[in-house]
């Protein structure tokens, strides 16, 4: 029994990507590196791309958040920014066996970015179709309404095809889908942010975008401390470096090394950083890398977990 993880959308606040002439000089560097490394024929194109990592190549990508998580009954989506776009072509292709669903959409809130990619998910124009939409906030229904209404997009949640569903969820109160446990808990964003606790077949994945980690401790946790144990994978929010989460009190994002440290004390086995700025190139975001990788390294001699971790591109999936 495994969990299987996609991550569709790692940007944080607006889907945005390095502007092309950002894109020319990087190409220009990737074919110095590829003569520099030795190469020369074209027949060696495909093996020195295989060497390089995902985003030292292509990058972060450009899609706000977006994660599917796969049991071997049932499939959760989480949020419906722009990364909901390509799962749901990947869902009309038929290849997965759920093109009729019922697919189930945890709302961790309703800021632009986690919603934007919604009136872009197809199954909500099928007949037949079912959708099933869960949350903490109250107001889930009229919200969700209020994404499929003229003049912000031409089709009114009244002319969708698809049955919506809407399941309000109570804070800290496991609910089954299927062979999955999903248990929302409180993340320190404003307006608030639900995070989730995600169980199926022993594994546990803890969803931790958006935050800006202001809790840290058992106690300041408090009623909302299980989301961060027995996990075996976290994704946490790592928008800023320290000095920034520093100048930037109060807007819900946080930095790798306040996830880090709930991570080694709570014994989380891997973690994957996210909801990478707006403005973040590929550059920053190996700078943030560096930054976090120094950080554990004088954290490691403290603590005996061993904690893999990284910081997530789009497309990345892990299956735990
Ligand atoms: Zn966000
Ligand atoms: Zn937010």
């Amino acid at each position: 029994m495994s969990l299987q993880i996609k991550f569709w959308g790692v940007r944080g606040s607006l889907p945005s990507a390095p502007p092309p002439i950002d894109w020319t000089y990087h190409i220009e560097g990737v074919l110095r590196n590829f003569f520099s490394s030795g190469y020369r024929d074209p027949s060696q194109i495909s093996k020195y791309i295989q060497g390089i990592e995902v985003p030292l190549l292509g990058g972060y990508g450009a899609a706000t958040t977006c994660v599917e998580i796969n049991s071997p009954k049932s499939q959760l989506i989480v949020d419906g920014g722009s990364g909901i776009r390509n799962l749901s072509e990947r869902i009309m292709t038929g290849t997965t066996g759920r093109a009729k669903g019922p697919f189930h959409i945890f709302m961790t809130h309703f800021h632009w970015d986690h919603v934007i990619g919604l009136p872009f998910f197809t199954p909500h124009f099928i007949p037949g179709c079912e959708v099933h939409y869960y949350a903490v906030q109250p107001e889930l229904e009229s919200l969700i309404r209020g994404i499929f209404k003229q003049p912000y997009f031409p089709v009114p949640f009244e002319a969708l095809k698809a049955k919506i569903v809407f399941h309000v969820l109570e804070p800290r109160k496991p609910y089954k889908i299927d062979d999955l446990t999903i248990t929302p808990y409180k993340l320190d964003h404003p307006d608030p942010c639900w995070g989730l606790k995600v169980e199926s077949g022993g594994k546990a994945y803890a969803h931790c975008v958006d935050t800006e980690g202001t809790r840290v401790t058992r106690e300041e946790l408090g009623e909302d401390l299980p989301l961060y144990q027995d996990i075996d994978l976290m994704y946490f929010d790592a928008q800023y470096t320290l000095p920034e989460l520093a100048e930037k009190a109060n807007w819900g994002h946080s930095a790798a090394q306040v996830g880090l440290d709930i991570a080694i004390r709570e014994g989380i086995k891997k973690v994957i950083f996210a909801h990478h700025d707006p403005g973040a190139r590929i550059e920053q975001v190996l700078e943030l890398k560096r930054q976090t990788r120094e950080y554990y390294e004088s954290r490691s001699r403290a603590h005996k977990n061993d904690i893999l971790w990284d910081f997530a591109h789009e497309g990345l999936e892990i299956t735990i």
